[in-house]
């Protein structure tokens, strides 16, 4: 029990931070290419957040979510989704009363939902977002879809679809569930237990049952009955995104699990991926900042899943930066010279170079043996003799050559040399030579 994390949970460990550092920075950069703001919000919420937010009737509100009694018997729930938070926070913050549209995004954000694992399917996990708040623009909806496809293909990730559908608004959407209940009505004892139960209240939820897909194949689709105006939006959705050059099919199966989204919902899915093959889900959800308290606000979003974002570059075999080992070794040839051993580390550190020092006690024959099995570029020897003379015996790791280098000059000559190799310490950061 100590020894295990509980299901559904990963360690993200060195070997692969560093990926997932890759895959954040190139998120932050496309996000900041596109004029987002980053937005961070708590873990947890209030439970009614979630309730109205993400609505009753969903799977996440029925039977995800983690939601607990604090000591103070407050009703809370580590958060299942990003949406809902966003948008309380852009009314909390204020920002609603700014000027408009405003642009939001987040990486790397954990979410919680007490689901079935498997792969791609976690109890945490973590989503990459955004949120634009106050423009009803179909153009909103496509920069939002472009900016997905964007970081997808900065990433080099080949092999996507972009899935595109649109639910309708309160009003069209009315006279679609009455044409949906007809169809499904004569089919109900077919229809797993869930769709039955949801039959009447959201009908729409049996066009995305996971349980059964052919029921819903010949089902009608919402794009022929959407209203007039609600037409107009999906087309010129449809026609700004040819104009940014993305591709995209329509699917009207694409409903989405969540009540809150009106007109536009997309997906963006790697077949590769098998069952858990949705790597992106989003839309516009024109009501939620009303029902959750707010003035009424147009807004259009999305959530990529950023294990599944992994998995897929992996499945591809898109190579992400590994982590370097060291620029320095610094190894001291005794016991003697161990401290000034720690304190020119710290020295190099400062310089701006990665360093590192032995803090296991071993023999200069060990501590050599130990920079290579780090990968650091070069080993610096601390020895009396040298020292004395304000020097050092500077290895260079891959050559297996050696030079006495005055310890004033060191940091230069070492970030020189991973200059010279095309290296630095992270791939991403180089001292100044
Ligand atoms: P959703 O918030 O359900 O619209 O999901 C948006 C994206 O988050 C999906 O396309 C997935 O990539 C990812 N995702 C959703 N649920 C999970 C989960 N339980 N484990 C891992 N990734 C998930």
């Amino acid at each position: 029990m100590l020894t295990q994390r509980p299901r559904g949970t990963n360690d993200i460990l060195p070997g692969d931070a560093s990926r997932w550092r890759a895959v954040e920075s190139v998120i932050h950069r496309t996000a900041a290419r596109y004029g987002y703001g980053e937005v961070r919000t708590p873990l947890f919420e209030h439970t009614e957040l979630f309730q109205r937010g993400v609505g009753d009737d969903t799977d996440i509100v029925e039977k995800e979510m983690y939601t607990f009694l604090d000591r103070g018997r407050r009703s809370l729930t580590l958060r299942p989704e990003g949406t809902a938070a966003v948008v309380r926070a852009y009314l909390e913050g204020g920002l609603a009363a700014g000027s408009q549209p405003v642009k939001l995004y987040y990486v790397s954000s954990p979410m919680f939902r007490y689901d079935r694992p498997q792969a791609g399917r976690y109890r945490q996990f973590h989503q990459a977002g955004v949120e634009v708040f106050g423009t009803a623009e179909p153009s909103a909806d496509a920069e939002v879809i472009a900016l997905a496809v964007d970081i997808f293909a900065a990433l080099g990730l080949r092999g996507l679809e972009v899935r595109l559908n649109s639910l309708g608004c309160p009003a069209c959407r009315a006279a679609y569930r009455d044409r949906l209940r007809d169809y499904f009505r004569p089919r109900l004892d077919q229809a797993c237990e869930d769709c039955r139960r949801r039959f009447d209240r959201n009908p729409l939820r049996l066009l995305d049952c996971k349980v059964d897909r052919a029921l819903a194949a010949g089902a009608p689709a919402m794009t022929e009955h959407l209203c007039d105006d609600c037409t107009r939006h999906f087309r010129a959705v449809q026609s700004y995104l040819r104009a940014l050059g993305v591709r995209c099919a329509i699917d009207p199966g694409i409903v989405r699990g969540l009540d809150y989204y009106t007109r536009t919902v997309f997906e963006v899915v790697h077949p590769g991926l098998g069952a858990q093959s949705s790597l992106c889900g989003g839309g516009r959800y024109d009501g939620l900042v009303e029902a959750l308290g707010g003035p009424p606000t147009s807004a259009v979003g999305f959530a990529i899943g950023m294990e599944r974002l992994l998995l897929a570059l992996e499945a591809e075999g898109v190579t992400l930066p590994k982590p370097a080992g060291p620029d320095v070794f610094v190894a001291a040839a005794g016991e003697a010279t161990r401290g000034e051993a720690m304190a020119l580390t710290a020295r190099l550190r400062r310089e701006g170079l990665s360093a590192e020092t032995d803090l296991c006690g071993r023999s200069l024959k060990a501590q050599m043996k130990h920079a290579g099995r780090l990968g650091a570029a070069f080993a610096v020897v601390v020895g009396e003799e040298e020292l004395a003379r304000g020097a050092v015996v500077l290895r260079d790791m891959a050559r297996g050559e050696q030079e006495n280098v005055e310890i004033d000059r060191l940091a230069e000559r070492i970030a020189a040399g991973r200059v010279a190799a095309g290296g630095a310490s992270d791939g991403e950061e180089r001292p100044e030579a």
